[in-house]
């Protein structure tokens, strides 16, 4: 029995020595992943694993057998990659580790999205004509919204489709922002389009389709006006995170993330809203995360409770589009709420004014 408790003592000596041996390989592994950040390469070296796993095989005598062995440093080494992803994530501009602080987006002294209130972004597709825009405002306004959304320049799939009214759209903006006070957030396209763009709008929207357009990216990140950010149909929750850093990383920091649905194998909604992104998104990111409902489902049946859930799961805001008669839009008709379909899923949502 003494033996007993005296090996027993070893092992767990032994085991705090391991724990010690672990840390101070990781704390080398913290040091190799700064060098190799600062050079651009690459934190998996597989061929440098599989040679250190062959010589420590060789030099093995055991009693543990080399299938133990192997398994037991394949453990070790995924762990110290995991270490080096991490670190290299909480580096970013972008990150909660290098601000813990939730950001707060302001448009003028009445609305803040990130804060408590979640904000309701309501408005057509694309903007079509000032008296389609007034009469959707008219609807709107009673409700107490105070952000019109509506695309100028719009990323069709198809280059016969109804492309936007361009400059057009944005004088109309520009109208309607003098007669209503609202704020506007419209899609920016192209970096030639910037300046034009962000005379009205309130927030420059990046679509789906320019969410890997580094350039664009970069662009908007050196001028002033805060970003919609929205995530493109295939992109992980990681290279959204990455565009933002672009963003970022130029000296924008005013960043509102999107989830607005992925593309799956499912064909009843238009696209997948992926809710788990919201909370990830949250806690890996001090950016305040909204949901664009509409294109997320591309259907109006299930939009109440799809953005009741989004709020759930911690949006600060909610997208949506509305039109006054969505028979007759140009984009998006299928999608897009009547005045009255708004009325009453904005009262569903419980949202206070
Ligand atoms: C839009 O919001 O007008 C739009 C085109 O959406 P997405 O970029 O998400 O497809
Ligand atoms: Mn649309």
């Amino acid at each position: 029995m003494d033996d007993m408790h005296k090996i027993r003592q070893e092992i767990d000596e032994l085991n705090f020595e391991i724990l010690r041996l672990l840390n101070e390989r990781a704390a080398r592994v913290e040091k190799i992943g700064m060098i190799k950040r600062e050079k651009g390469l690459k934190t998996y070296d597989p061929a440098r694993e599989s040679d250190m796993l062959a010589r420590l095989l060789a030099e093995n005598k055991g009693p543990f057998p080399s299938s133990a062995v192997k398994k037991l440093f394949k453990e070790i080494f995924s762990a110290s990659r995991d270490l080096m992803e991490e670190e290299w994530r909480e580096t970013l501009v972008v990150s909660r580790k290098h601000k813990s602080e939730d950001t707060l987006v302001a448009l003028g002294d009445q609305v803040v999205i990130g804060g408590e209130r979640p904000v309701i972004i309501a408005g057509p597709c694309s903007v079509e004509s000032f008296e389609q825009m007034e009469r959707i405002c008219e609807g709107l306004i009673p409700l107490g919204i105070k952000v019109i959304r509506g695309g100028a320049y719009k990323p069709r799939t198809s280059p016969y489709s109804f492309q936007g009214l361009g400059a057009d759209g944005l004088a109309i903006f520009a109208e309607i922002k003098k007669k209503y006070g609202l704020k506007v957030v419209t899609e920016v396209l192209d970096c030639r389009d910037i300046e034009a763009v962000s005379e009205v709008a309130d927030v420059l929207q990046i679509g789906a389709r320019n969410m890997y357009n580094y350039e664009l990216l970069k662009e908007v990140g050196r001028q002033k006006k805060p970003v919609l950010l929205k995530r493109s149909f295939s992109a992980t929750i990681e290279e959204l995170i990455l565009a933002a850093e672009y963003v970022m990383s130029r000296g924008n920091s005013s960043i509102i993330l999107c989830e607005r649905g992925i593309r799956t194998f499912e064909r009843w909604t238009r696209n997948t809203l992926d809710i788990s992104a919201i909370p990830l998104l949250a806690r890996e990111s001090h950016l305040p995360v909204i949901v664009d409902v509409s294109h997320a489902t591309g259907r109006r049946d299930i939009l109440l409770p799809v953005a009741k859930a989004a709020l759930a799961a911690g949006a600060k805001g909610i997208m949506v589009e509305v039109h006054y008669n969505p028979d007759v839009a140009l984009s998006d008709n299928e999608q897009q709420l009547d005045l009255e379909q708004f009325s009453t899923f904005f009262e569903g949502l419980g949202v206070k004014r």
